[in-house]
């Protein structure tokens, strides 16, 4: 028997779970259960693609309680771990986005809701749990088994497991019972099935105790939605997202005929702490005819629309479908353009009936979205149809129709500033003409609305036009007497050569005595110094 040591972050981790207050312990059923559906998966997938050798007949996930012994028991006979696996999945934390967790968690004070962001799934048992021990043994290897066992407390001791059968079992040493405590009592039958039939009962193998199923099994895709009650596609959500929050909105979508499928998305209602970053978990769950096939599959979904979860079961796919078959599949790709389709006239409807909804998905996503303006130049419509941006017509932000319904006589192009906040576009030089003629400006200041503005050339046929750019077309109320000014403008010409390439009178401006302007076609700033970042 070997002693090994938590890597840090682990260690961590497990402090917050041992001392956790989230009052909704039951979840770490849930997750126990979640990791064996995940390990049977795997064995079946292993079995049907690999050739590896392993029993897939009797596939299934047993409950055992024991009320004496306060201990509790989660059997699959699943794929199993080797041993190093166990230490290196079990001991270590290498999800990235744990430091980040564990950052967020001490600047929250124990906002304990962060936890399920970031799917803590097997550690949450130390919420409940005084002692857990996992025995386990990988499908197709040689050899013994692997036994594991800690406190939480800094060790874990691990150890061969000569008579292991083939899967993982999980047993949960429950800590002793509150006097108050029977409605947490997790060897409880009447308990237990509660929970299943909660969290779980969609999980695609049969969850048993004794002889009893205790869950329907039943694919929340194929169902029809008048039969789903919310709470049971929030856990399904839950369930494949590793979220802890309940969706904003689920999408169902079933298309029949020559080519049939069904699919069923959730857009969440918070972004992910690592929507921006390259590494993160991208994509769709893909089923054929009801087998979990792969996670992640990026093939159904641009990246712009990386935040919608979900899962698509294809009925004419192979089982043995690959990533690099999906890539250049005709079938996928009509799949793909017919959900975006669906979640963009879904967030326009939200938009339309629901804009408490709408508010915050566009405060969580829209920034993601607007990457689609540049990416799908088909959609690029219906994205900027869904979009809304700030203005100087009030705080609410407005979509563009709004805009040019709001737009004065002789207007004709849709006036914008990029900058970095808000108070610096409404404050630059550029913007006082516009305000003094009370001309409304959208206010753009995210990174990439520097890059979209280039790629849409107009929306309804009004252009987009940068009030720092070129001339302007705005009317000129006064009548000016240019003359007057000639000879300063031909000094200031000759002394600023090298700064600049021309200098003009202006009527943009009416408090301040100059302002800096680009050229109809130059490089907009931002992008210039974007570009001189990345070494171009
Ligand atoms: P996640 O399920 O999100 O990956 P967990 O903390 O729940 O995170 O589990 C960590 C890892 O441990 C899993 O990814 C899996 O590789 C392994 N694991 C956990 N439970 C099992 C199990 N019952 N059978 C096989 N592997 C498991
Ligand atoms: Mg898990």
């Amino acid at each position: 028997m070997e002693t090994l040591e938590f890597q840090a972050e682990a260690r961590q981790l497990l402090q917050l779970m041992i001392h956790s207050i989230y009052s909704n312990k039951d979840i770490f059923l849930r997750e126990l259960i979640s990791n064996a559906s995940d390990a049977l998966d795997k064995l079946r997938l292993a079995v049907l693609q690999d050739g590896v050798e392993g029993d897939t007949g009797d596939l299934r996930i047993e409950l055992e309680a024991d009320a004496e012994a306060r201990t509790l028991t989660v059997r699959d006979n699943g794929i199993g771990m080797t041993r190093d696996e166990v230490v290196e999945l079990i001991g270590t934390i290498a999800r990235s986005g744990t430091a980040e967790l564990l950052r967020r968690l001490k600047d929250a004070k124990g906002d304990t809701d962060l936890i399920g962001q970031f799917g803590v799934g097997f550690y949450s048992t130390f919420m409940v749990a005084d002692k857990v021990t996992l025995v386990t043994r990988k499908a197709g290897t040689e050899g013994h088994g692997t036994r594991w066992e800690s406190a939480g407390e800094g060790t874990f001791t691990i150890d061969d497991a000569p008579d292991a059968p083939v899967g993982t079992a999980v047993t949960v040493h429950l800590r002793p019972a509150d006097e108050e405590d029977a409605l947490f009592d997790y060897t409880a039958d009447r308990k237990i099935r509660e929970i299943v039939k909660r969290y779980s009962d969609f999980i695609a193998f049969p969850i048993r105790m004794g002889d009893e199923t205790l869950n329907s099994m039943k694919a929340l895709w194929a169902r029809p939605r008048s039969e789903v009650s919310d709470d049971e596609y929030h856990q399904f959500y839950k369930h494949i997202s590793h979220d802890w929050v309940d969706p904003l909105e689920t999408i169902n979508l079933k298309a029949e005929g020559t080519f049939e499928y069904e699919a069923l998305l959730f857009i969440p209602s918070q972004a992910p702490y690592d929507l921006f970053q390259r590494d993160a978990r991208r994509g769709l769950q893909l089923y054929v005819k009801r087998v979990f096939i792969m996670d992640d599959s990026k093939e159904l979904i641009p990246d712009y629309l990386r935040f919608v979860k979900g899962v698509v079961d294809a009925a004419d796919l192979s089982l043995n479908v690959s990533r690099e078959i999906l890539q250049q599949d005709r079938q996928i790709q009509l799949i793909r353009r017919r959900l975006v389709k669906k979640v963009l006239s879904t967030i326009k409807d939200l938009r339309a009936n629901e804009p408490e909804k709408y508010a915050t998905f566009w405060r969580e996503f829209g920034r993601a979205l607007k990457e689609g303006l540049l990416n799908d130049p088909d959609n690029q419509k219906a994205i900027l149809d869904v979009a809304t941006f700030a203005s100087t017509a009030g705080a609410d932000p407005t979509t563009l129709s709004d805009y040019i319904a709001r737009m004065k006589e002789g207007q004709d192009a849709i006036y914008y500033l990029t900058g970095d906040s808000r108070t610096q576009v409404e404050n630059s030089p550029h913007m006082e003409a516009f305000q003094a003629q009370g001309r409304e400006v959208l206010i753009l200041t995210d990174p990439v609305d520097e890059i979209w503005v280039e790629a849409v050339p107009d929306y309804e046929g009004h252009k987009l036009q940068s009030i720092a750019r070129g001339d302007v077309d705005l009317p000129n109320p006064e009548t000016e007497t240019p003359g007057d000014f000639a000879p300063l403008v031909d000094y200031l010409k000759e002394t600023l050569a090298a700064q600049v390439k021309d200098v003009r009178l202006s009527h943009r401006l009416t408090t301040s005595a100059a302002c800096l302007v680009s050229d109809t076609d130059d490089m907009a700033p931002a992008l210039e110094k974007m570009y001189r970042a990345m070494g171009q």
